[in-house]
């Protein structure tokens, strides 16, 4: 992307956003175009859909490295403020759910069931690629060695219903780079 195409993609991106008062000093800067069920901003580039906090890092800031992923120091997943983000992994991002209180660390009544064949770790994980919509079901369903009837019971709450949705930790293998880098 030569230098005048960045420019009008900051510019496009800037254009979609609103101030808005956060908990740090400086007010989050809320993408209000296309979200996802999270609240992720998303953007079209050159034919992708790329996520909003990730494009404003590599534009403000710069390059993300290879597997690592982009927080928010605001924990407004909307805010796209290159002050508010920061470059973790998937750890970082567990012990700032876990620090902000974000993670439910209770028993689920969903392993406990004598049918449960996946971990409650597993379905949340599930449920956080089903409804992020980067996987397909089929996808996701070879990942964890379910069918893909599970998953879709899994997406729209038929099951595990009360599992909060959960970033996997590791990027698994079956995961192209390219993947990897939508994640
Ligand atoms: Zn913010």
């Amino acid at each position: 992307m030569d230098q005048a195409a960045i420019e009008r993609l900051k510019e496009r991106l800037l254009s979609k956003c609103v101030e808005k008062p956060g908990p740090l000093d400086t007010p989050c800067l809320e993408f209000m175009g296309g979200r996802n069920w999270y609240g992720y901003g998303h953007i079209w580039i050159n034919g992708g859909m790329q996520r909003t906090h990730r494009v404003s890092y590599e534009l403000f800031i710069g390059p993300i490295p290879t597997g690592l992923w982009v927080l928010h120091l605001c924990d407004n997943v909307s805010c796209i403020r290159p002050d508010h983000l920061f470059i973790g992994d998937a750890q970082t991002n567990m012990d700032d759910k876990m620090a902000k209180g974000r993670h439910r660390c209770t028993p689920s009544p969903g392993e406990k069931n004598g049918n449960a064949t996946l971990s409650e770790r597993d379905a949340a994980e599930i449920k956080f690629l089903a409804l992020e919509d980067q996987l397909t079901e089929s996808e996701i369903a070879q990942m964890y060695s379910v069918s893909q009837s599970a998953i879709k019971h899994i997406k729209y709450g038929h099951n595990w219903s009360h599992v909060t949705p959960i970033a996997p930790l590791l990027p698994t293998p079956t995961l192209t780079a390219s993947m990897i880098r939508r994640i």
